[in-house]
């Protein structure tokens, strides 16, 4: 954690880890929560892409917005609000939805990163493994008849439970 809020830990991470120019404001307040967040479109071809290329003039009108209005009128009246002078150019919304990527192959996947060896010495010390997704919160379990093809390549046992 390098800041006290959460927008200061994302602007951190987007930072240091995507290197990709970005900021992103959060504000909240007793029913919603709005947020604002603008990157640097990597150039094509060295060519400055139309709208992106005054990074400074998009950061500074970005940083008029106030936590009032990013919490209660965050959206495209906003984004023209703010952005207007640069003939900003909206897509049609989508319902954000929760998923996870994981699945039992994947997850034994990382059990077969193991190797054949520590596999082996893991089954005899229980009977079972269990991995949970810490993303959703999937728990994904093998046994010692598992085994076999968690060290081969072939796909999980159809009546293998999930
Ligand atoms: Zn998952």
């Amino acid at each position: 954690m390098e800041s006290g809020s959460i927008s200061g830990c994302l602007n951190h991470y987007f930072e240091n880890s995507e290197q990709l120019d970005t900021k992103l404001w959060l504000a909240t307040n007793q029913l919603t929560v709005g947020g604002l967040l603008i990157q640097r479109i990597p150039e094509e071809g060295g060519q400055s892409l139309q709208g992106y290329s005054n990074w400074e003039t998009l950061s500074t009108l970005a940083n008029t917005i106030t936590d009032h209005e990013l919490a209660s009128d965050a959206g495209p009246l906003l984004i023209y609000k703010l952005f207007h002078e640069l003939d900003p150019r909206g897509f049609d919304p989508w319902t954000v939805e929760f998923g996870c990527s994981c699945s039992r192959e994947r997850a034994a996947r990382a059990l077969r990163a193991l190797g054949e060896t520590e596999l082996k010495q893991l089954f005899i010390e229980q009977p079972s493994l269990t991995l949970d997704c810490h993303f959703c919160g999937q728990v994904y379990q093998y046994d010692q008849a598992d085994l076999e093809w968690l060290l081969s390549d072939q796909p999980p046992r159809s009546d293998t439970l999930q």
